[in-house]
Parts: structure tokens; sequence; C-alpha cells
């Protein structure tokens, strides 16, 4: 479904990415781990076309993703993305923060789109904060709004970037729970994030990356128990 070969992104003189390969099948999650500056933040922005990059290829749903191509916007809403921070619309309630999308980008009748976003403020445990405005909210609950916002439009994966690293430790656990149901519905998922519990339960695959590379990959347990690279060790020893 996402399709990376030999991905090469340079600053001026500064080689992000290096040659990176990924492949990420259809309902699979994805954890990437490394360290600050290694390259996650650009690779995620890659994938959904946010970033030129200058050699090798990314390809999602048998696409070309170009960042200056025509199709990118229609590319672009088919893969959600969630960031550190949550940049909801603060003039905006939660329930027309998740509308927003749905009539703007898709055209959707707003009585449609009231209904559907009605059901994911639910599925997100926010229904009863619909009317709320987002400064009324948690870092966790505005995260959730956020997830909501992204999941209004449909989407056949989604990107998420450090996704709780902003938020309070006692917030956390509900982000996650919400990630760990769109996981377990067969989400494609693409996850950058230093909660290794998480990693641990919900990855199919957890991808080290270090100076723009995917230096290892494999099963969850395998990569966060029994690392085999020695730069993999060290990073885990860090974080644990
Ligand atoms: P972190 O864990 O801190 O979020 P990261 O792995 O997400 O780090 P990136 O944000 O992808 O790292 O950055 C990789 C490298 O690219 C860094 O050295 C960074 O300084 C550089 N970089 C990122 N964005 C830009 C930009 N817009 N212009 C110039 N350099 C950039
Ligand atoms: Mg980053």
């Amino acid at each position: 479904m996402i399709v990376i070969e030999r991905l090469e992104k340079t600053y001026g003189a500064q080689r992000v990415l290096q040659g990176l390969d990924l492949h990420v099948e259809r309902g699979q999650v994805v954890c990437l781990i490394g360290a600050s500056g290694s390259g996650k933040s650009t690779l995620l922005r890659c994938i959904n076309g946010l970033e030129s990059y200058q050699g090798g290829q990314v390809r999602a749903f048998g696409e070309r993703v170009d960042q200056r191509a025509p199709t990118v916007h229609a590319l672009r809403s088919r893969m959600g993305m969630v960031f550190q921070r949550f940049n909801l619309f603060p003039h905006r309630t939660v329930l027309e923060n998740v509308m927003e999308g749905p009539i703007h980008v898709k055209g959707q009748r707003p009585d449609c789109a009231r209904h559907d976003a009605l059901e994911l403020l639910r599925k997100v445990g926010l229904a009863d904060k619909a009317a709320a405005w987002p400064a009324q909210l948690s870092g966790g609950q505005q995260q959730r709004v956020a997830m909501a916002r992204a999941l209004a439009l449909c989407p056949e994966a989604m990107l998420f970037d450090e996704p709780t690293s902003a938020l309070d430790p006692e917030l956390v656990g509900d982000v996650l729970e919400v990630m760990r149901q769109l996981a377990a519905e067969g989400m494609t998922m693409v996850v950058v994030t230093h909660e290794m519990g998480f990693a641990r339960e919900v990855a199919d695959r957890v991808c080290f990356l270090h100076s723009g590379r995917i230096l290892e990959e494999g099963p969850a347990a395998q990569v966060l128990g029994t690392p085999r690279q020695a730069r993999t060790q060290d990073f885990l020893r860090r974080v644990l």
C-alpha cells in the first residue's frame, strides 16, 4: 500500500534520508523509532506528499507520490495525518472542527457531515464535548479531536507523528487507546512514537531509523526485545 524505494531527501548539503526502503502492507501497523534528527518526521512528510524528494520513489495506493503533482491533494486525503501539535481551528467548536474536512474537501452535505462527526466523536470518547471550544479541552482530548478530524475524511491509512509526546503522562493512555482500537479495526498505520509499550503491543513491525536509513526492522518483540544492531541497542537503552 505504501512502497518506498531508495528514498533520498536533502536539505541543502544535509542528507536527511539516504536511500531508505520501506514497505507497508494494507492493514499493517508499522512503528518508526529512532533518535531525534534521524529523519522520522521527514519520512512521514514524504509519504503524504508534504515534501519533495531528490531520489528514489514513494508510492501510495499504487500511485507515485509527488509533492508537485496535481493529484497530490487527492492522495493526501486518502491518508490522515496526526501531528504532535494538534492544530485545531480555535474559533470552531469540536464538532465543527470534525465536520470541516468532509464539507469543504469532500463536498458532503452538512447534515451528513454532522451525523458522521458525532459518530466519530463517540468513537474517540468525546461525544459530550461536541459543542466545546478546543481551548476548553485537555491536550489529550484535543488530540483525540484531531484524530476524529483526520478520520472524518475516511482515510485508507493514517500517519502519526509522535501523537502523545506533547501530552502530560496521565493523558497519554486515552490517545493510545483510540490508536489501539483503530489498529484492531484494520487501519493501515505508520506511527512515529517513543511509546515502546504501545509499539510492542500493537506494531506488526518496528523500524529503527538511524541517519536517514532503516538500520534494523522486524517484529516488535525482536527489535525491541533482542535488537541485533549495536545502535539499536544503544538507542533502546537510552529510551527504556
Ligand atoms: P525528532 O525526533 O526530533 O522529531 P526526526 O527524526 O523527526 O526528529 P526530522 O524532523 O525528520 O527528524 O529531521 C531530520 C533532519 O532534517 C534534522 O537534522 C533536521 O534538522 C533536518 N530538517 C528537518 N526539516 C528541515 C527543514 N525544513 N529545513 C532544513 N532542515 C530540516
Ligand atoms: Mg520528528
